[in-house]
């Protein structure tokens, strides 16, 4: 059995500790966070720096084995667990944040760092990472960069890409690319940081990354404001980023989800008048950013209730009823997690028309809907539907589509929406992603059947 021989080499490479074969732990890194994905995986195998990764790859690479890369597990798409016996590479030993260098405001971090680590590294600085989202705690550098995370402050400082100054990667084959300089302008061809970024463990297995930092804003103001109706709330987005510079996030949750996240933590309602849409607004700056919220808000159309948070700790109750949705929606079993884009002037007709279109294929199927309202990014979650019924997938893609939006917004293809690409993607768009797989992984053995479609004809 070729495993048989490339774990006993990789166990001669990185030690004992290195190749993990037991059941019940290898069983931990095969379901993904959602449940709804799950495989066998042939071993569990932790290299602890970049030349361990570059061994395990060109043993694999040599002898033709599949390779699945996982950070935190907490991807939503499938990307990171195996499906036929793969080896699940998993880079949570690949630790540590280099000393901040405040001169470039820059900082060069290993791949399994969590994402809080590096975030704590920048606040110690007195900087930041622009880039936060809910599994902080678990999701790690490295995962956040193969799926050009989003979260929760792009409409502030872009996604995960453009914090992105340099990389260093391991090739299928096991070379090193590595490219972590951090200079501003570098105009020397392809960008390798920016192809891998989003690629999902599929052309290399990200080692290191050079990542800008962000001014620390200490002065913050967060508000739960209540609407009449989803298109009330997308008139609010352009005017208050119109007058609010220090817009920091955008959110929207809908009263049903507000409900369920009250019901799962034992919370009281956010407002007591109990809006059909609530949206939660955030602006950080050097001098407090209340006063021009305020009055952003007064002069929005639509506002039917407003809480404002006066200190962190109602900030932070205000965040749970955002933050705490994909938790308690994951109570009522695997969800079905759709990650759509709308064009804004598309978005309020999508909210309205998606729940019909899921029950009139599923009738006892439940929408819920939430998101990054600030980037026209909605989180489509289905729930009382069998995991491996793609219907409602099916429609609910087709219907973003028809509307000029992506069916992905932030979490990206993996398995769960590989067979969809086409209806974003032109057949010259997907003939060049495989071209780029091919050139880089030859011999297919990275994350084999995520993001890039099987060439049908
Ligand atoms: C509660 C919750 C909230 C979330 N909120 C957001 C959000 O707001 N915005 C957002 O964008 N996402 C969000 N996510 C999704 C998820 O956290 C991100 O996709 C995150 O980037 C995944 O990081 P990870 O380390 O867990 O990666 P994994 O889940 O382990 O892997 C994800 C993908 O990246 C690949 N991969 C992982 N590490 C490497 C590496 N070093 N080199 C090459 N490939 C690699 C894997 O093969 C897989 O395809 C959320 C998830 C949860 C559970």
């Amino acid at each position: 059995v070729p495993h048989d021989r490339v774990l006993r080499a990789i166990a001669a490479e990185l030690g004992a500790a290195g190749v993990v074969t037991d059941r019940d732990r290898v069983a931990s890194h095969t379901t993904d966070w959602t449940g709804r994905f799950t495989g066998e995986a042939a071993a569990l195998v932790r290299p602890s720096s970049t030349e361990e990764v570059a061994a395990v790859l060109a043993r694999c690479h040599e002898a033709g084995v599949a390779v699945v890369p996982q950070g935190g597990n907490t991807g939503l798409v499938g990307g990171g667990v195996p499906r036929h016996g793969e080896i699940v590479l998993h880079l949570g030993r690949l630790r540590g944040v280099e000393p901040v260098d405040e001169g470039a405001l820059q900082v060069t971090v290993s791949a399994g760092e969590p994402l809080a680590g590096l975030q704590a590294a920048a606040a110690d600085a007195g900087l930041a990472y622009a880039v936060d989202l809910a599994a902080r705690d678990t999701a790690t550098v490295g995962g956040t960069i193969a799926t050009n995370a989003g979260g929760l402050h792009v409409l502030r400082w872009g996604g995960t890409r453009q914090q992105l100054m340099g990389i260093e990667a391991v090739l299928a084959d096991g070379r090193v690319v590595s490219h972590l300089g951090g200079l501003v302008k570098d105009n020397t061809g392809y960008d390798l940081a920016g192809l891998l970024c989003g690629s999902e463990g599929t052309l290399a297995v990200v080692t290191r990354a050079r990542l800008r930092l962000v001014p620390r804003h200490e002065a913050r103001v967060v508000a739960m404001v209540g609407f009449v109706d989803v298109a009330a709330a997308v008139g609010a987005v352009a005017r208050w980023r119109r007058r609010v510079a220090s817009l920091t996030a955008v959110e929207v949750v809908l009263a049903a989800g507000v409900d369920l996240v009250c019901e799962v933590g034992g919370l009281p309602p956010p407002l007591a008048s109990r809006p059909p849409v609530l949206v939660l607004v955030e602006a950080a700056d050097r001098d407090d950013p209340t006063a021009a919220v305020a009055s952003a808000v007064e002069a929005t159309d639509g506002v039917l209730d407003v809480a404002v948070a006066t200190n962190e700790r109602e900030a932070a109750a205000l965040w749970r009823y955002r933050e705490d949705h994909t938790l308690a929606i994951n109570t009522l079993g695997p969800p079905h997690k759709l990650d759509v884009t709308l064009p804004m002037a598309a978005l309020a007709r999508f909210a309205a028309e998606v729940p019909d279109a899921v029950t009139a294929v599923e009738p006892g199927a439940r929408t819920w809907l939430f998101g990054h309202l600030g980037d026209g990014n909605l989180h489509v979650n289905v729930t009382d539907l069998a995991p491996d019924d793609d219907r409602v997938d099916d429609v609910v893609l087709r219907l973003v589509a028809s509307l000029g939006g992506s069916i992905s917004a932030e979490h990206g293809i993996g398995r769960a929406k590989r067979r969809w690409l086409d209806l974003v993607r032109s057949p010259a768009e997907i003939d060049a992603m495989r071209a780029i797989k091919h050139a880089l992984d030859p011999r297919g053995i990275l994350n084999p059947g995520v993001l890039v479609p099987e060439r049908t004809a």
